[in-house]
């Protein structure tokens, strides 16, 4: 495998892992890093959080790039191919089609992400933003800096985390729901309900089953015009409604498309020495049995890595299942989800959502356990993670909860 050359079409997480797991299994071939944005591959979680804080005067947030230029270039030997999107993929005879040319490859690892969901008909008004780059975290960032009456469209995690962020600076924030409860997809109703009651207590003001009817101004954003005809003012309107997956320049490419790149759960595409790794792709997880695309850094990590070592060596490709993750900091609060959110019941077994800053809730699908929802629970959670992994019965979480927290799963 020596001479053979693997291209990564996406230069962020998934794809920075994808060329390091390459090295660290011995590759000795090329490896070209294909990315759209202009930037070193960079971290996205800090981007919602740290990055929006206020800091001294004349200080600058710190940089979430993953590794220098020189790291990249001279000791991994990667080719980084920047400010360059893939525009299509020729697999029949193997080249990644870019404006500028094409580039060959014995694999192929697609890692091209998600890009945020915009609101329609805001195009062209200023101070309208979503947050996916560091180029949309630093504009958001600036008008925090300047005080902005900040509106948040969609109380997912990314728009929550905006939202503590500025009233953290002190600002006026109002989040809107579309939903008569937040967070319905990622961990329930009842959960979603129990994790927006942060905002409450912050001094965010929360309205959910109102949809947006327009946002005004004159070449600025001023109100947001909602369903029931009232409004809100605003200069800074960041609108957080989810991501799609990045799969246009894959048109034509015969790779199947829906919701995401299909993969099996290799992580393989079908078609010859192509797999993809990240939040671009819905891969078949045996852990669950069931087909799931992601939009976790975790996974995008391990992903990358193994859809690497599965494209050098399709012969022995190996499955990637997990227990899916992800973490979301409010105000002084981390939330941590392991698992999958449906559930035929939810039972609180630490703490009480209502009044209290920690508390753990536990899904159960059918007699399994399916799901942990923690408020600062860090200490527990990934206890509760092994327990997933191990599919382990409800009889047996509820055993493992009561010898945890006692006397609160006693009374539940
Ligand atoms: P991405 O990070 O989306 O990267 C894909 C890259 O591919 C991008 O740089 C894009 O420009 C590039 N690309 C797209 N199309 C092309 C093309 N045609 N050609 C070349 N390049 C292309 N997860 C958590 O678990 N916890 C958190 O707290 C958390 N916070 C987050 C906060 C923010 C603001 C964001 C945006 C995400 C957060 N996430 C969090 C999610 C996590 O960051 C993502 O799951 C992770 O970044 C996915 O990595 P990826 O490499 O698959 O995709």
């Amino acid at each position: 495998m020596a001479q053979e050359t693997l291209v990564v079409v996406g230069a962020s997480l998934a794809g920075l892992r994808a060329a390091e797991a390459a090295r660290k299994a011995g590759f000795e071939g090329g490896i070209t890093l294909v990315g759209a944005e202009e930037h070193l591959p960079y971290d996205r979680p800090p981007l919602s959080k740290a990055y929006l804080d206020k800091l001294p005067d004349g200080a600058s947030p710190a940089s979430t790039e993953f590794r220098s230029a020189d790291t990249l270039r001279d000791e991994l030997g990667i080719e980084l191919v920047l400010g360059a999107p893939a525009t299509g993929l020729d697999t029949a005879g193997n080249r990644v089609l870019l404006d500028s040319g094409e580039l060959g490859y014995d694999a192929l690892v697609i890692a091209t992400g998600a890009a945020a969901r915009t609101l329609p008909g805001t195009d062209g008004l200023a101070g309208v933003h979503t947050l996916r780059t560091v180029d949309d975290a630093i504009v958001v960032r600036g008008a925090l800096e300047a005080g902005a009456r900040t509106v948040v469209v969609g109380a997912g995690f990314i728009g929550s985390e905006v939202a503590a962020s500025a009233r953290k600076r002190g600002l006026e924030v109002t989040v809107l729901e579309a939903m008569p409860t937040p967070l319905v997809r990622a961990v329930g109703e009842r959960m979603g309900a129990a994790c927006a009651a942060l905002h409450e207590r912050n001094g965010t003001t929360l309205r959910c089953g109102v949809g947006v009817s327009s946002l005004e101004g004159n070449g600025r954003v001023e109100r947001v015009v909602l369903s029931d005809g009232t409004s809100v003012e605003a200069d800074l309107v960041v609108v957080g409604i989810g991501a799609i997956p990045a799969t246009d320049w894959l048109e034509g490419s015969g790779l199947q498309v829906d919701n995401g790149v299909v993969c099996d759960a290799n992580l393989w595409t079908g078609v010859d020495r192509v797999y993809a790794a990240g939040d671009v792709a819905r891969w078949h997880n045996p852990m669950f049995d069931r087909s799931m695309r992601l939009e976790h850094w975790t996974s995008a990590a391990e992903q990358g890595a193994v859809a690497a070592r599965n494209a050098l060596d399709p012969e022995s490709a190996k499955p990637y299942q997990t227990v899916p993750y992800f973490w979301s900091d409010w105000y002084d609060s981390r939330i941590q989800f392991v698992g999958v959110p449906t559930a035929d019941e939810i039972e609180i077994i630490d703490g009480n959502p209502e009044s209290d800053g920690r508390w753990i809730a536990l899904y159960r699908e059918g007699d399994r356990l399916s799901g942990v929802l923690t408020l600062n629970g860090q200490n527990v959670i990934m206890k509760y993670r092994g327990l997933l992994m191990r599919k382990a019965g409800w009889g047996d979480a509820l055993e493992f909860a009561a010898s945890r927290h006692g006397a609160s799963v006693a009374e539940a």
